[in-house]
């Protein structure tokens, strides 16, 4: 497991200036654990998030570091200030952090001014009518200004709540899946909005998500979680193509496993043909593994030796997504351009091209 390890406290590294250490915490509802012995550490101006299925922490992990769920061990740190540790907890509104719910949490009675404004009760009267004008610009909403949270699209109230959440100047902005109640469109152009919007204004962020279309929009980091634990923290890039192990392999991105043997140090032989790597793969030649092929490893070729039929075809614009049968009952998914039409039921020739082999332990032998 690649555990987010913080660094010691004290680390004079310039580089990396963490904001947000999470150290080695674990959280309980009763007995049941929900949350074991994680560690993850955020720089300033960087955003993270946490992936995963449901049930498996994330949401946890969130209240936590917002204050509102103790931690039974480990010590939760914010800008080098303990916050969290067995038995102690600063109170939310004392952490200096800024949250955005699922469902946007706005007041319906209040206006969009009126709900910026509330999380800014200390400041002056000047002050709080300052910051609300700037945020209001900040976000396109100065002219909805006056307008109630129903009289508003989502992507709107969506940007209410984060401009509310941003208003006090928080030092860390968390998002708990944000975007889930908009539509497949609008959640992809509000995450590039939104990462666009933190990036330039150098705002801390972890947000969690069980979306990898989210994550991968916002995240210069994504940790990927399963049963309470972080069981990859990676970039983007690297969670698709070097999955650590068969669970970050499986959620992230669609694919096929395919078995095969080792039959030298960067060789797997397949029952499609023999896959090379450009490096040695660090198993015993004979070794009986699974591969991993995704569907851009698929590559249409009239002259490929892999004989296939169209099973099922998802158009996606650009691309097509097919859903093969070769002939030996191996199914394959892959995207080839949309200008290679097939019809359910149609041979297409294939071949395999695979950038980075992924290759773990067969786990057994009818995978
Ligand atoms: P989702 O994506 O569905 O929101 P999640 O990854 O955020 O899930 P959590 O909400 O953190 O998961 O829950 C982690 C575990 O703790 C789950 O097994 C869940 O059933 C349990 N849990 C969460 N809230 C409570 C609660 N209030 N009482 C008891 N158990 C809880």
């Amino acid at each position: 497991m690649d555990s987010p390890q913080a660094p010691p406290r004290g680390s004079s590294s310039v580089a990396a200036r963490p904001l947000l250490q999470v150290q080695n915490i674990s959280c309980n509802y009763e007995l049941e654990r929900a949350v074991f012995d994680l560690s993850l550490t955020v720089n300033r101006g960087e955003q993270v998030c946490l992936l995963g299925p449901s049930g498996c922490g994330k949401t946890t992990v969130l209240r936590a570091i917002a204050g509102f769920h103790p931690v039974l061990t480990g010590g939760i740190f914010i800008n080098d200030q303990q916050v969290s540790a067995a038995g102690a907890m600063v109170p939310p509104e004392a952490r200096r952090v800024g949250m955005v719910f699922q469902d946007h949490a706005l007041f319906p009675h209040l206006s969009v001014q009126q709900n910026v404004a509330s999380g800014l009760r200390q400041f002056s009267a000047r002050d709080r009518k300052e910051a609300v004008a700037d945020m209001l610009e900040r976000m396109g909403l100065t002219r909805h200004a006056k307008r109630y949270p129903h009289e508003l699209s989502g992507g709107q109230q969506q940007r209410v709540a984060l401009a509310r959440a941003l208003a006090p100047r928080p030092l860390l902005l968390l998002m708990d899946e944000p975007f889930s109640n908009l539509d497949q469109e609008l959640r992809e152009r509000m995450g590039q909005e939104v990462s666009d919007m933190l990036k330039e204004s150098d705002i801390t962020c972890v947000m969690v998500t069980h979306d990898q279309n989210d994550a991968f929009a916002l995240g210069d980091k994504v940790g990927v979680m399963e049963d309470g634990a972080i069981v990859q923290w990676d970039t983007p890039y690297n969670l698709y193509h070097r999955p650590q192990n068969h669970f970050v392999a499986d959620f992230i991105g669609n694919g096929i496993f395919l078995t095969g043997e080792l039959c030298s140090a960067n060789r797997v032989t397949t029952p499609l043909g023999n896959l090379d790597s450009g490096t040695a793969l660090g198993w015993v030649v004979g070794s009986q593994v699974e591969v991993l092929i995704r569907p851009d490893d698929v590559i249409y070729d009239p002259q490929g030796p892999v004989k296939a039929q169209v099973m099922r075809r998802a158009f996606k614009g650009a691309e097509i997504m097919y859903t093969l049968r070769t002939s030996s009952q191996i199914t394959l998914l892959a995207l080839f351009p949309s200008h290679a039409n097939f019809e359910i039921g149609d041979e297409v020739s294939v071949r395999l091209e695979v950038d980075h082999l992924v290759v773990f332990a067969r786990e057994s032998e009818s995978a």
